[in-house]
């Protein structure tokens, strides 16, 4: 059995990743210290990268003496680091408790984004996912997620443009530790995103869409993948429970209204299963009135997915109907390819590798 909660900090020291900028005021308070020191602590981790006590040169030294006691700065090792030939760099990174997940840095010309993990593995079972082989693990902490962040300015050098939590994982069945990860990713004296640059991508839990409107703004993309209930419970299980006529409102009430802000639309094109001429009319129908933007994404195989990828006319004569319609549409470049740099795949290679029953490794590596 696996235990579903984060992975619990070294010997109840407080795990300070985990808290925003308003939890380390918190503390720092509990601590008998002033809040301001709590925002200090937080800026030196954050924007300074520093997780070493005692250069934090401006925090009490009873403080600093504290934090060595009863407090740390949970790094994630790495496992494995894939640099790809386009600049694209994947990385699985080993939790306390051993279990890895994958985040995945891409440049590009005048951006660049990184995308994290928010549990290990995922229950929600989409057909055509990688990471759905793997079942549900846990979920990861908020200090898990922004150590995902942490780990990537600190190897690239500098803060991503955009953050996008599209990794491993469901962030809406992880809401109060994505939330509180995604208001560090926000936060001037951490990673300073807008609101429009970091974005969680859901396959659609209603409720939680409700509830992340009362307390976020961050740009909402769902992933979609079939314009019709029928089709949808196929691909995305869990529109059994929160079909169209349900998902669709939630969303249009994520916008408030607000007319510079759109939900996108992720749809991964699957030959002769959603990428006929037919299914791009039926998606425009069910997007009218909603500001929208569509992300083709073109299905990344994997063995034993029983799916392939729709060949690209076929991807661009379905992008051009969208377009026609006035609809906004953009085909999903393929990054890192020849490192599996999307979707759980790289993770689905290791656990397969250690599923090989025993006789098949090698005595004397
Ligand atoms: N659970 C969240 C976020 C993780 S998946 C969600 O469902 O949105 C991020 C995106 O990658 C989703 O749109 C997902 O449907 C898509 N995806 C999953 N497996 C894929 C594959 N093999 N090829 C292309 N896209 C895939």
């Amino acid at each position: 059995m696996t235990n579903p909660e984060p992975a619990a900090p070294a010997a109840g020291r407080h795990d300070l990743l985990s808290l925003d900028q308003h939890g380390c005021a918190a503390l720092a308070q509990a601590l008998g210290c002033k809040p301001f020191h709590g925002r200090n602590l937080f800026k030196w981790m954050h924007k300074h990268g520093v997780d070493d006590f005692d250069a934090m040169t401006d925090l009490p030294k009873a403080f600093r003496a504290r934090l060595t006691a009863e407090a740390e700065v949970a790094r994630l090792p790495v496992s494995t680091e894939q640099p790809s030939a386009d600049g694209t760099i994947k990385w699985l990174l080993e939790l306390r408790d051993g279990q890895r997940v994958e985040t995945v840095f891409i440049p590009e010309e005048r951006r660049s984004t990184l995308c994290v993990s928010s549990q290990v593995g995922c229950a929600l079972d989409c057909a055509f996912c990688a990471t759905a082989r793997q079942g549900f693990n846990r979920n990861l902490s908020a200090g898990e997620i922004i150590a995902q962040v942490r780990h990537a300015v600190q190897r690239i050098g500098r803060a991503p443009s955009n953050i996008v939590l599209m990794g491993m994982g469901e962030p809406l069945a992880n809401f109060e530790a994505v939330v509180t990860a995604t208001s560090v990713m926000r936060d001037d004296l951490a990673y300073m995103l807008s609101k429009y640059r970091v974005t969680l991508s859901t396959s659609g839990i209603v409720p939680n869409i409700y509830r992340l409107a009362e307390v976020s703004d961050i740009a909402l993309a769902v992933s979609l993948h079939a314009p019709d209930n029928a089709l949808r419970d196929e691909l995305v299980p869990i529109n059994r429970k929160y079909p169209l006529e349900e998902l669709i409102p939630a969303c249009r009430a994520y916008l408030r209204g607000d007319p510079r802000r759109r939900i996108t639309w992720e749809y991964v094109m699957l030959d002769g299963v959603n990428d006929s001429i037919a299914h791009a009319k039926a998606l425009i129908r069910l997007l009218e009135g909603t500001p929208s933007k569509v992300n083709l994404i073109p299905f990344n195989p994997f063995p034993g997915s029983g799916f392939d990828t729709s060949p690209p006319e076929r991807v661009d004569a379905f992008r051009q109907r969208l377009l026609r319609a006035g609809l906004v549409a953009t085909t999903r470049k393929t990054r890192g390819d020849e490192i599996a740099a999307a979707c759980g795949q790289l993770v689905g290679r290791v656990q397969d590798r250690r599923r090989r029953p025993v006789a098949a490794v090698p005595a004397h590596p």
